[in-house]
């Protein structure tokens, strides 16, 4: 007999629907003229990830205005690279930084896995973290605003919950009238997506290319490195 159970499969945004390292390594070797090899231009962008992070709920909370949280990070991330930016380079480097991000590209492999699962019939719908406006502009420019009703699109600045807490899943449950056993979510952060959905009881594939280390004991429903390796998990 043929399988008919409806799934409701929800995908992180940043580093899972696009290579969040393109616009940055792009934006930074722009303003600041570096070489291929001057710094490990990952690493440095994990660093302003780090300081993002670490910023971010004072931004949330009022002490910190949005332009100032970005150039903070920036600075200081870089400065663990002996590259002090002045507030001037740090403002470039961020404008540049972002300009590339509404020009960004789905990750190859991607775009078969929506139209799959919309097809299919399955709920399909982003649950992502960051500013309402910010996050909408790099969904219009993949262009996955044509596939996904706003409907199914949550973004934590907007919903007033934020991943890891398992209550922005919950959130998009009631919303979407689906059910924890029912829901898959996709993502490549350990804390907010693996950790997130599963605690509010989703099964989870985590999307790792960069061969990262799980940094608690939970046990993601499935792994993937590129979408050629998701597109045969059985997850349907
Ligand atoms: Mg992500």
């Amino acid at each position: 007999m043929q399988k008919t159970t409806k799934l409701a499969i929800f995908f992180d945004l940043d580093d899972t629907l696009y290579n969040h390292l393109v616009p940055f390594r792009d934006g930074v070797r722009e303003v600041l003229g570096l070489t291929e090899n001057a710094v490990n231009i990952a690493d440095l962008f994990h660093r302003v990830r780090h300081h993002s992070d670490l910023l971010w709920p004072k931004y949330l909370q009022g002490e910190l205005e949005l332009e100032e949280t970005r150039l903070l990070r920036m600075e200081l991330a870089f400065a663990e690279f002996g590259l002090d930016l002045n507030r001037e380079m740090a403002a470039e480097v961020q404008a540049a930084y972002i300009d590339r991000q509404y020009k960004i590209k789905l990750i190859d492999g991607v775009l078969p896995q929506l139209q799959r699962f919309i097809s299919g019939g399955h709920t399909v719908g982003i649950i992502t973290n960051g500013p309402e406006d910010h996050q909408m502009k790099k969904i219009r420019a993949l262009g996955v605003d044509k596939l996904i009703p706003e409907d199914r699109i949550f973004i934590s600045d907007a919903v007033g919950i934020a991943k890891p807490d398992p209550e922005i899943f919950a959130y998009v449950n009631r919303k979407t009238e689906t059910t924890p056993e029912h829901c898959l979510y996709i993502g490549d952060t350990w804390g907010n997506d693996v950790v997130g959905a599963l605690e509010a009881g989703w099964k989870v594939c985590w999307y790792n290319p960069r061969d990262r280390q799980p940094l608690t004991d939970h046990v993601p429903s499935y792994t993937f490195t590129t979408y050629d390796e998701f597109k045969e998990l059985p997850i349907l």
